[in-house]
C-alpha cells in the first residue's frame, strides 16, 4: 500500500481488463479495476482512498435509500496518439457537483482531493482509456447519504465515490423528439439545475410514454406554461432558426451543462450568431412550418451532440432534413478535435493528467 499525499492507493493484484470487449461496450455498462472513495463523518472528509473497484456496505436504514440524497456528475477522460490523457474542463464539474451537493444539504467536496484523487485513479486505470476517435473513459463521481436513519433530515454521514466506465463513440440511433405537453422535469425554486439523482428517475415513466408513440427523447418545456424549450431529455437544446443558434438561458429549472457553454463560445468564436433567450415552442413550430428550422440538437457529455430527426408537437411530426454544413456536427468535430488534443485549446479547456 502507498500514500500519495493524503491518498492511500490499494491496487487490485489482478486486472479483469482481459475479460472486456472494447470493440463491444454498451454505454457505462463496464467498470475498471479501481474506484476512488471519500467518507465524510463527524463534520469532516476523511483519508481518501483509491481501492479495487467492487460493492460497497451499505446499512438498508441509509437516507440515500429513503430521501434520494445523492447527487453526481459526468466527465470524460481522452487519450491522444502518443497516449497521453487528458480531462475536459474539470473543474467544472467539480464546481458543480458542489453546487449540486448544496442545494440537496450535502457537504462540498474539496478541490484539491477531487483533482488529485481523480487524476491518480487515471494512472491507475490508464490502460482502460483506449486512443481512438470515439473512445474515451466515462467519469462517473458521486455522493450518497449513508447514516442510517429514517428521519427526514440531511443525513450526517456521506460517501464521495468516482467510478469509470471506458466508452466508445456514443450512437444514439435516430433520434426523435417530442415537446412535452404534460409532464414537467424541474419547477422553479427546485433542483433542476442540479444533478440530483432523483432528477432522472422522475424523467423515465414520461420518456417512456414518449418511446410508445415512437419518440426517444423528450424536449422539456418549463413547468407552469410548456410555452418554452427548455432541455432535451439528459442534454441541453440548439435550435438553428436560419443560420442563427438559439439556446435557453440557465436557470434554477435548466443545468448548467458544460458542452453548452462550450458550444455557445464556439459558435460565437465561429462568427455565428447565438441567441441565448427562450425559445417558445410556437416559434419552432412557425419556423419549421415555413422551412426555416435546420437543426435541433442536444449537446452533453456523453454523446457530444445528438442532431434529431424529427420533432412532434400535438400529434404532429415535424421531419427536420439534416443540413449539408450541420452547426451540430461542426462543434462536435471542434469539441473532439480539443478533447483529442488534435486542436489549439485557445481558453485551456485541456487538463493534462499524464
Ligand atoms: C449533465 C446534464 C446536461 C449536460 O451537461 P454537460 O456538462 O454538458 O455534460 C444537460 N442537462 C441535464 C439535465 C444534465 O443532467
Amino acid at each position: 500500500m502507498e500514500t500519495i499525499s493524503t491518498l492511500k492507493i490499494e491496487k487490485r493484484s489482478n486486472s479483469k481488463i482481459g475479460d472486456v470487449d472494447f470493440n463491444n461496450l454498451p454505454f457505462g455498462s463496464v467498470f475498471t479495476d479501481h474506484m476512488f472513495s471519500c467518507e465524510y463523518v463527524n463534520g469532516q472528509w476523511q483519508q481518501s482512498e483509491i481501492i479495487p473497484y467492487g460493492p460497497i456496505p451499505m446499512d438498508p436504514g441509509a437516507k440515500v435509500f429513503h430521501y434520494g440524497q445523492a447527487v453526481f456528475e459526468g466527465m470524460k477522460a481522452f487519450k491522444d496518439d502518443n497516449g497521453k490523457v487528458f480531462l475536459f474542463r474539470p473543474e467544472d464539474n467539480w464546481a458543480r457537483i458542489n453546487k449540486s451537493a448544496a442545494r440537496l444539504a450535502m457537504p462540498e467536496f474539496p478541490k484539491e482531493s477531487f483533482m488529485e484523487g481523480l487524476k491518480e485513479l487515471l494512472k491507475l486505470d490508464d490502460a482502460w482509456i483506449k486512443s481512438g476517435e470515439g473512445n474515451s473513459l466515462y467519469i462517473r463521481p458521486f455522493v450518497i447519504a449513508t447514516q442510517s436513519g429514517v428521519s427526514a433530515s440531511p443525513s450526517d454521514r456521506y460517501k464521495f465515490i468516482i467510478i469509470l466506465s471506458p466508452a466508445q463513440s456514443y450512437y444514439a440511433g435516430e433520434v426523435n423528439v417530442v415537446f412535452a405537453e404534460k409532464y414537467s422535469r424541474a419547477a422553479d425554486g427546485g433542483v433542476g439545475f442540479a444533478k440530483a439523482a432523483g432528477n432522472y428517475a422522475a424523467q423515465f415513466y414520461p420518456t417512456d410514454l414518449a418511446k410508445k408513440e415512437g419518440y426517444q427523447q423528450i424536449i422539456w418545456t418549463d413547468a407552469s406554461t410548456h410555452e418554452f424549450l427548455e432541455e432535451a431529455g439528459t442534454m441541453n437544446v440548439f435550435f438553428r432558426v436560419g443560420d442563427k443558434l438559439l439556446t435557453a438561458p440557465t436557470n434554477d429549472r435548466i443545468l448548467d451543462g458544460i458542452t453548452r457553454k462550450s458550444v455557445i463560445q464556439l459558435a460565437k468564436d465561429a462568427g455565428i450568431d447565438v441567441e441565448v433567450r427562450q425559445v417558445s415552442v410556437k416559434e419552432i413550430v412557425a419556423a419549421a412550418q415555413a422551412g426555416e428550422l435546420k437543426e435541433i440538437f442536444g449537446v452533453g457529455t456523453a454523446a457530444v451532440v445528438v442532431p434529431f430527426k424529427s420533432f412532434g408537437y400535438q400529434d404532429v411530426n415535424h421531419k427536420l432534413n439534416a443540413p449539408e454544413n450541420s452547426y451540430g456536427l461542426k462543434f462536435k468535430k471542434m469539441l473532439n478535435d480539443i478533447q483529442y488534443n488534435r486542436a489549439e485549446d485557445k481558453y485551456g479547456w485541456r487538463v493534462v493528467v499524464k
